[in-house]
């Protein structure tokens, strides 16, 4: 027995990691395994951005830059977010992160106190839970529906609020339901915010991937009250098929963002130097543009043919998604948990999906269509036969 730390007791262990290491040895083991548990585009880097990062290694970019992140950087990113998301921010209130998850953990980690109770709507993403405990915070989950395509209401954001509310978590396009919030939800959410004077963390990471005529609004653009309470994560992962390269950021409130940098340059320091100069070309390159349409394009032919799939196994119903590359699917009808019908289906029919329950929601199982679409067919046919024999 190992004597661990206090707080890593308090961590769940992932479940989709247990199943992803399963489906992994199936392929080991030479079986025809369908993947539909991806979180990343499966889509290459754009050749421009590649180019970038090698022109930056060539130069000698190779060494510790500012904690913060580039300051051609910072300027970009403060650039974009007023021009696409009529955010007013400095570029000295933006910090560059190892992806959008340490821009949460960090920002966790620059806000949360051992009494402090953070506001996180189910099912949400994974991490966000973790990030809380980690904190010494307390996660306070409030569970949605399908009926109200799992966005939490004004109401229920009030009700959930106590004298030690300090964060709310707010996920447009969420990972793992697709759902993507209005102007309307998000104004009534923001009045709930303001009133309470709590702080809100808007996760925007899906912001390009969205589907029919979803729009995506920054809460933050709302109003001036509100602006002043927000801080906005995002990344590069999702829109630029950029996983890998592990360059997100937050923007917000000068000294959360200089607590921040502070926590940062004795943790990670800077973020991979020749990365950043990656990302300085996705955000500038015109051609990103393109990219990004390709990459739509294939995702919204996945998500029609999905769906139509879909609608005719009567066992299982989702909630249209309008954002990320998620279906997030109600199994209740076949009377299991969500662990034991993604454990099943992967032993049975080879296809690794997640369990809901890693989502805070243990009727449903998230399927990703970032896959190509013979294996997308060829899951939803195994789909169509297990849930007929379970
Ligand atoms: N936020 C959400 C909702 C996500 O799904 C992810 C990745 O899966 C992230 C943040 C973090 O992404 P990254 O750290 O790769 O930038």
């Amino acid at each position: 027995n190992i004597p661990l730390a206090n707080r890593v007791q308090e961590v769940t262990p992932s479940l989709s990691l247990e199943i992803s290491a399963k489906a992994k040895a199936m392929k080991a083991d030479g079986l025809d395994v369908c993947s539909l548990s991806a979180g990343e585009p499966d889509f290459n880097t754009p050749d421009h951005v590649i180019a970038a990062a090698k022109c930056a290694l060539d130069e000698g970019k190779t060494r510790y830059g500012s904690a913060a992140g580039e300051g051609k950087l910072r300027s970009a990113i403060a650039q974009k977010l007023q021009t696409e998301n009529n955010l007013p921010y400095s570029p000295n209130q933006v910090i560059v992160t190892n992806g959008g998850k340490y821009s949460l953990f960090n920002l966790m980690q620059a806000l949360i106190n051992p009494e402090d109770e953070v506001i996180i709507p189910s099912p949400y993403w994974l991490s966000y839970p973790e990030m809380v405990k980690l904190a010494a915070g307390t996660p306070v989950i409030v569970p949605t529906t399908a009926q109200q395509q799992y966005k939490i209401t004004a109401q229920q954001l009030q009700d959930s609020i106590t004298p030690r509310s300090k964060l709310f978590i707010l996920n447009s396009p969420s990972n793992p339901t697709g759902a993507v919030y209005s102007r309307e939800e998000l104004t009534a959410l923001a009045d709930v915010i303001v009133k309470n004077d709590l702080w809100v963390v808007s996760d925007e990471i899906y912001e390009k991937i969205l589907y029919d005529q979803a729009e995506h609004i920054s809460i933050g653009s709302l109003n001036p009250e509100i602006f002043a309470r927000t801080l906005v994560s995002s990344g590069f992962a999702k829109t630029y098929a950029m996983t890998g390269w592990r360059v997100g950021y937050l923007a917000g409130n000068q000294e959360i963002i200089n607590a921040m940098i502070s926590i940062q340059s004795h943790s990670t320091s800077n973020v991979c130097t020749f990365a950043q100069y990656g990302a300085i070309e996705a955000l500038e390159n015109p051609l990103s543009q393109d990219a990004i349409k390709e990459m739509l394009t294939a995702f919204t032919e996945r998500r029609k043919m999905v769906l139509e799939i879909l609608s005719t196994i009567p066992e299982v119903s989702c909630s249209e998604p309008y954002g990320a590359f998620y279906l997030f699917l109600d199994i209740s009808k076949t009377g299991k948990t969500s662990f034991n019908f993604a454990n099943e289906f992967l032993e049975e029919m080879q296809v690794a999906t997640v369990p809901g329950i890693a989502f805070g929601n243990d009727s449903c199982i998230r399927l990703s269509y970032a896959t190509d679409m013979t294996t997308l067919e060829k899951a939803l046919e195994r789909l169509t036969k297990f849930v007929q024999t379970a």
